[in-house]
């Protein structure tokens, strides 16, 4: 490596974070609190917890705060995504509430950092269109996401044969698939590998949450769904790799934690020190990879399905999703009615193809009924 390569001078990354109080909000102030010299936060969001929104602003004093639950809530983040200040916004919402703030944040010229998948598989087309006619970045903070923003380092994605997307599993991943009905919320809460928000934690037990995941990746890489794999890895250690057309494979590697992908997020193009664990291979001592069981976890060909269709599929595909999540936490429905529901909805929407945000939006509220109905919620 060159000893003269010239590095730019360090940047201080202005970032407005909707959604602090949750886990990836979590991980982000305490990447601030390591990386100060890189990273400001100078506004953040809380859906309805103010008590911990103003305990988490006692080490950001200069942020301005929002709570988004009231009847103006959407103008509020819309506010905070496009503070003059901000030069980077962290959308790291839960759902599809995200949609209109992150919009309205390319429109203002700031660069996004996206964990909220829900929103790149509703609207990635509209999404990646506005920030190309803006010129701004779509940073993915998702740690299989950020691994492959990684390993392809601006390449063309026609050098790419293949991204694979690795997948811990979730704690279901050995059980027999006549035991699936039976499952428990408290079961289906508790991942193997990674500590998150309830609802992505039940999408990684159904697998919906990789199947979010590969229709992520074909908008945020603009590669078609054919072109998406996934593999199980229960370490969760090779975040994701990416395979070039020449056969080779890179992979991007850390402990599992959100602060190294939400840090490259904010620190891109350039890597810096941090107080974060590098890893122990020889502790590590093994790292395993089998072909996920898609016969009893229809998710990810459900995902697959919606990904090839286009227009308003995956919308409803995710829309249908969240409401059944949300059912089967409130102990209304069983674990397998997470998909049958999802799929029994996509089975009655006819895909509009080319469809703009309107149709898009039309299409997830249609969704969220007709899964309530299926459901009987
Ligand atoms: P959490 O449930 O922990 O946090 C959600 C955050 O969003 C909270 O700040 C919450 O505020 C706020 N919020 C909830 N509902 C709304 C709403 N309707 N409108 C505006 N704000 C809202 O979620 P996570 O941090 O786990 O996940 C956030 C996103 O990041 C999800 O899209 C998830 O898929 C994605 N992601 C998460 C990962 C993780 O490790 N957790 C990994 C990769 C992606 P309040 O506290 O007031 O309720
Ligand atoms: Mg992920």
């Amino acid at each position: 490596m060159s000893r003269t390569k010239a590095l730019c001078p360090m940047r201080r990354r202005r970032v407005v974070i909707l959604g602090a109080t949750g886990s990836i909000g979590e991980s982000a102030r305490k990447v601030a609190r390591d990386i100060p010299e890189r990273m400001e936060i100078v506004g953040m969001s809380a859906h309805s917890n103010a008590d911990k929104l103003h305990a988490a602003a006692k080490d950001f004093p200069n942020a301005k705060l929002a709570i988004s639950s009231g009847p103006d809530g959407v103008e509020r983040l819309v506010e905070l995504a496009t503070l003059p200040e901000a030069d980077l916004v962290l959308i790291a919402i839960v759902g599809t509430g995200g949609l209109r703030p992150a919009l309205a944040a390319i429109e203002a010229g700031k660069d996004i950092a996206v964990a909220s998948k829900e929103i790149l598989v509703m609207a990635g087309e509209a999404v990646m269109t506005a920030a190309r006619r803006k010129g701004v970045q779509v940073l993915p903070v998702d740690s299989e996401h950020n691994a492959i923003f990684q390993c392809l380092e601006g390449r063309d994605s026609r050098e790419v044969r293949r991204l694979i997307l690795t997948a811990s599993g979730g704690p279901f991943r050995q059980m027999p698939a006549a035991q699936l009905a039976s499952v428990t919320v408290e079961q289906a809460l508790k991942h193997p590998t990674w500590t998150m928000g309830a609802k992505i934690t039940i999408d990684s037990a159904t697998l919906f949450n990789k199947g979010l995941e590969m229709i992520e990746a074909r908008w945020l890489f603009d590669v078609e769904m054919a072109r998406v794999e996934v593999i199980v890895h229960p370490q969760s250690i090779v975040h994701s790799m990416v395979e070039f057309i020449d056969s080779s494979v890179l992979a991007q590697l850390s402990t599992t934690d959100m602060c190294f992908p939400i840090q490259y997020a904010v620190t891109w193009p350039e890597r810096v020190p941090n107080s974060l664990p590098p890893l122990d291979f020889a502790k590590l001592a093994r790292l395993d990879f089998e072909a996920p069981r898609l016969a009893d976890f229809p998710a990810l060909t459900l995902a697959r399905t919606a990904g090839e269709t286009g227009g308003t599929l995956p919308a409803v595909l995710n829309a249908a999703n969240e409401i059944a999540v949300a059912a089967f936490l409130a102990r209304r429905c069983s674990f397998p009615a997470i998909w049958e529901t999802v799929a029994r909805v996509m089975g009655e929407h006819r895909s509009i193809a080319g469809a703009d945000l309107d149709a898009i939006l039309s299409a997830d509220s249609w969704a969220r009924t007709r899964a309530a109905e299926v459901l009987g919620v």
